[in-house]
């Protein structure tokens, strides 16, 4: 195997001091960086650093298009049979490594393992669905169109593709987007997030063990030089962007002004409304790991319990009860429910907006800036803030961290009307026993994935990815059919021939019907 994760001492005095050197991928080779420029990479769980990566210059960037752009070549030509084949191979390796996949979530992002298993098998629907390529890539036929005339359509490749992750989903998210976008026929280059890049540089390794011919996947680690490098190269026809709104916006914009297609998910702030009908411990179970689970670091977690009615004290302190059961710990002890924070700045961000709450007029019912932690890591207790409206920091701004605020809605209509002005909507979701409100909330809803009494509604890998409004820039959402549509571009075959009567070839029957 090629070894794309090295684990090279650096000038190490012992083991605990030595740090892995991170290598770039291109053509299926492991390269060193060469722009002399590097970020550490840190387990948060400790605060030592473990890793150097190289961040590439765009001269590097324009090596791995290249290297994609050669292997186009051939592998837009390789049967429908032989893709399928390496694509079952591959979600083989993965399933046999999850658990070494896992282990490099943990040691670079800081979830728990539990977390962290749960995100390679989210990971493997995306191969599996990729799978089926036989089956997403069927064109269409439409006989005597017009006397003579039948119509067909088949959906070619577009080229090489690239896709920039995020830090909270470092497997699961890359997985989402190259495994349908190379089962399409194209090329990719991926730009992982820099801060916890191990994972995305391993399952790109088992990739190249599964067979695949050099050059289908590149990795090149970096920071915005490499980005706005991809955003503006000629051979780049697509980009699929997973990550914050700011981020999002630029890529979108930069991108389709380069004339390419462009998926680029953004931000959230997910609400989760709960109707005084609701069953109360169902909710707070829900909110408890949809608002703390991998440290609130999720797109689709929950950061607003929206309560109406007479539903906020009881769900107020069945949600604090919950909380001071809460392990946190570092990922690689199964005792821990959560880890730390991806970085000591990001802590220290989120436990600012905990001030900032507080000094706005929110209740502070639980402070997460009171627990205590040994050692170094990027460790930070969970925070649940009633009281919150809708001027306050607080609600207004992804804090990205294990934070919960709880606004009060006197009705059913002030929660929708609050989600509506959000100027973000990912998900969204109601808890209730009434039928007829879950139906309405169906259709009120202002976000694009809605969970009926379930938290975190991300959508299995047979349907589509995307929220609305900020949280979504460009037309198709990401993986299952819309991703597959996205890597595709239709291709429409209008024929015609001569009538069997008038054919100079002996048909075997009578041609003068
Ligand atoms: P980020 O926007 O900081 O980084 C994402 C990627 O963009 C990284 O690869 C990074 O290197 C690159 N990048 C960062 N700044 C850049 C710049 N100025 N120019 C060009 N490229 C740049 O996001 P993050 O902190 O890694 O991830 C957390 C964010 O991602 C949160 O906002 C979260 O909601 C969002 N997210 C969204 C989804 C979704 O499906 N909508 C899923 C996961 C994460």
């Amino acid at each position: 195997m090629s070894t794309v994760l090295s684990s090279v001492p650096s000038a190490a005095t012992s083991d605990a001091d030595a740090v892995e050197r991170i290598r770039h991928l291109v053509g299926g080779e492991a390269r060193p960086g060469a722009s002399g420029r590097t970020a550490p990479v840190f387990n948060p769980a400790t605060g030592r650093r473990t890793g150097e990566l190289p961040l590439a210059s765009s001269e590097e960037v324009d090596e791995a298009v290249a290297a994609a752009a050669t292997a186009f070549e051939e592998w837009r030509r390789v049967s429908v049979a032989r893709r399928t084949k390496l694509m079952f191979a591959y979600r083989n390796q993965v399933a046999e490594h999850a658990r070494e996949i896992a282990k490099r979530l943990t040691a670079e992002h800081g979830k728990v393992l539990a977390d962290a298993m749960g995100e390679v098998a989210r990971g493997l629907e995306n191969i599996e669905y990729a799978c089926g390529l036989a089956e997403h890539l069927k064109g269409t036929y439409n006989e005597q169109a017009s006397t003579g005339v039948d119509v067909y359509s088949v959906r070619r490749p577009l080229g090489v593709v690239a896709g920039i992750t995020p830090f909270n989903f470092p497997a699961m998210v890359p997985l989402w987007m190259f495994p349908n976008a190379i089962a399409c026929g194209n090329t990719f280059v991926l730009k992982p997030s820099p801060r916890d890049p191990g994972a995305a540089s391993f399952i790109a390794e088992l990739f190249h063990e599964a067979g695949f011919p050099p050059g289908v996947l590149n990795v090149v680690h970096g920071d915005h030089v490499a980005v706005n490098r991809l955003l503006e190269h000629p051979a780049v026809q697509a980009i699929s962007f997973v990550g914050s709104t700011p981020v999002a916006r630029h890529v979108y914009e930069t991108a389709t002004a380069h004339g390419k297609r462009v998926q680029a998910l953004g931000g959230a702030k997910n609400h989760m409304v709960v109707l005084p009908d609701a069953d109360i411990d169902l909710a707070a179970d829900s909110a408890v790991s949809a608002a703390y689970g991998s440290a609130g670091e999720r797109c689709m977690a929950i950061s607003v319990a929206v309560a109406v009615g007479d539903s906020a004290d009881p769900l107020v302190e069945a949600i604090r009860a919950r909380m001071e059961k809460l392990r946190i710990g570092p990922g690689d002890d199964p005792a821990s429910e959560m880890g730390p924070l991806i970085t000591a700045e990001h802590r220290d961000r989120v436990a600012d907006y905990v001030r900032q709450g507080a000094e706005a007029g929110a209740r502070v019912v639980v402070d997460g800036r009171r627990a205590q932690f040994d050692g170094d890591g990027f460790f930070l207790g969970v925070t649940l803030l009633d009281h919150v409206t809708p001027d306050m920091t607080v609600y207004r701004d992804e804090i990205f961290g294990p934070v919960l605020c709880v606004v009060r809605a006197d009705t059913y209509h002030d929660a929708v009307e609050l989600l509506s002005d959000n100027p973000w909507g990912n998900g969204a979701a109601i808890f209730t026993r009434d039928g007829g409100a879950a139906r309405q909330f169906q259709e009120d809803a202002d976000a694009g994935m809605i969970g009926l009494n379930v938290p975190i509604p991300v959508p299995v890998g047979y349907h589509s990815f995307g929220g609305w409004k900020e949280s979504a820039f460009g037309a198709h959402a990401i993986y299952g059919p819309e991703g597959v549509h996205f890597y595709t571009k239709p291709k429409v075959m209008t024929t015609r021939w001569p009538d069997p009567a008038g054919s100079r070839v002996d048909l075997g029957f009578p041609t003068n019907r």
